[in-house]
């Protein structure tokens, strides 16, 4: 369970301090599908930076299962991160040099996992995406569609409980797109919390609960009927 309570973030400080969140009280319970939704600016990156663990708020509570995390230095942060998020983004981040497989593996890389069970964990999960054909291609060999499936493959890689995708579809087209969601919403049916941002009605339609944020507020949250 995700619990902000009046989380604000502020860039900078004195005359030049950016108010970015300004109070945002939230729950999202296991299990989740929820899109992020808003204008440009409005603060969507920041809050799941924030739940993700990779920035911390300026004030307010942030508890993950109960676990206050403010408390938290650095390295508490990054141990969260690994045990419970995957990431994944826009632009897929995946690195050129490293194929399919190893790009998977990367996260494991920094846990000290034996090479015969990185390799295991990467090609299962590259064969639970559709990539079982394409373990040993570089990102530029690969489409949009299938560079972001070895990025999901790779978030999922330390088994997190929640995947935040930030526009996971904005550099995709439509139908590219409502592919990569339908794997999100397999993910969502195996159990895992899922929260997405996006721009487009379509892409949120398939989630159950739409947060909308409007400088740095959230201005509505609704189930999504279907
Ligand atoms: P969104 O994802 O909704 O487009 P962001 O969370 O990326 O919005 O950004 C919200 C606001 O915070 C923007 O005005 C942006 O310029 C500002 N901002 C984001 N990151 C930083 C940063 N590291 N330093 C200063 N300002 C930032
Ligand atoms: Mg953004």
């Amino acid at each position: 369970m995700i619990r902000l309570s009046q989380i604000t973030k502020t860039y900078g400080s004195g005359s030049l301090a950016v108010p970015v969140l300004r109070g945002i009280d939230l729950e999202i319970g296991d299990g989740e599908f929820v899109a992020i939704m808003g204008p440009s600016g409005s603060g969507k990156s920041t809050l799941m930076n924030i739940i993700g663990f990779l920035d911390k708020q300026t004030g307010g509570t942030y508890s993950l299962n109960g676990e206050d995390v403010k408390q938290a230095n650095e390295k508490q942060l990054a141990g969260l991160r690994n045990r419970h998020i995957g990431f994944v983004f826009q632009q897929f981040f995946l690195l050129p040099r490293l194929n399919a497989q190893k790009n998977v593996e990367t996260p494991l890389l920094y846990a000290g996992v034996s090479k015969k069970e990185r390799s295991e964990r990467a090609l299962g999960l590259l064969e639970k995406v559709g990539l079982k054909e394409r373990t040993g291609h570089l990102p530029s060999e690969l489409s949009g569609g299938q560079k972001q499936r070895v990025a999901i493959a790779r978030a999922l890689v330390n088994q997190p409980t929640v995947i935040l995708a930030d526009e996971p579809t904005g550099a995709l087209d439509s139908k590219t797109g409502a592919q990569i969601m339908e794997l999100l919403t397999e993910l969502n049916r195996e159990g895992k919390t899922v929260i997405i941002v996006t721009h487009e009605e379509e892409i949120a339609a398939c989630t159950d609960r739409i947060i909308v944020l409007r400088d740095g507020l959230i201005v509505d949250d609704r189930k999504v009927t279907s």
